[in-house]
C-alpha cells in the first residue's frame, strides 16, 4: 500500500515519535509499505511520521533499488556516533520542491533495530551517513530545516504558507 507524503505543516513531523516495541508482521507489513510508499515518492529515506504514523521507524536506500543489499530498516534508531563534517544540499519528501545546504557528520554510526527486533550498528559514510542523521532527526520530531539559518527558514516557511494559502501545498 502507498501511503501519501504527510506534508511540512502538519504537527505529526514535529513531535517525537513512539519507540517500536512490537516485532510482528504487521510492523513487516508496514516496512514492506514504507519502502513502496518511499520509491514512489522518489525519495531515499522515509521516516514513519512522514505518512502519519508517530513511531521509531526509518527505511533507507541510498542506491534507489540499484542495491538490494542497501535496503536498510532502522527501528528505534540512536545515532552513536559522528565523525567528520560534509556539507551539501539536502531536501526532504515532506518540503518538496525546497533544497538547502546543510552540514552534517561525514561518517556516522547508528545503533539500531531491524525488522525482527534484533539490535545492530551500522556506520555510514557520505549520503547515507545524511540519511541515517535527516532520518533520526524525523523520529525525534526534527526537520533538516532546523540545521540552516534563521533567516533562510523563515523564508522557506513564508514561501511555504503562501503555497499552503493559494491551496498549492499538498
Ligand atoms: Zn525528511
Amino acid at each position: 500500500m502507498i501511503y501519501p507524503i504527510v506534508l511540512f505543516g502538519d504537527p505529526v513531523l514535529e513531535k517525537p515519535a513512539a519507540a517500536v516495541t512490537v516485532f510482528d508482521a504487521e510492523l513487516h507489513k508496514l516496512l514492506d509499505d514504507m519502502f513502496e510508499s518511499m520509491y514512489e515518492a522518489h525519495g531515499v529515506g522515509l521516516a514513519a511520521p512522514q505518512i502519519g504514523i508517530s513511531k521509531r521507524i526509518a527505511v533507507i536506500d541510498v542506491t534507489f533499488k540499484e542495491d538490494p543489499d542497501a535496503k536498510l530498516v532502522l527501528i528505534n534508531p540512536e545515532i552513536i556516533k559522528i565523525e567528520g563534517r560534509q556539507s551539501s544540499q539536502e531536501g526532504c519528501l515532506s518540503i518538496p520542491e525546497f533544497r538547502e545546504n546543510v552540514t552534517r557528520g561525514k561518517r556516522v554510526t547508528v545503533r539500531a533495530q531491524n525488522a525482527k527486533g534484533k539490535w545492530f550498528e551500522h556506520t555510514g559514510e557520505d549520503l547515507l551517513a545524511r540519511a541515517f542523521l535527516h532520518e533520526t532527526d524525523h523520529l525525534n520530531g526534527k526537520l533538516y530545516i532546523s540545521h540552516i539559518s534563521g533567516l533562510k527558514r523563515d523564508l522557506m516557511k513564508r514561501k511555504i504558507r503562501k503555497l499552503q494559502k493559494a491551496g498549492e501545498w499538498k
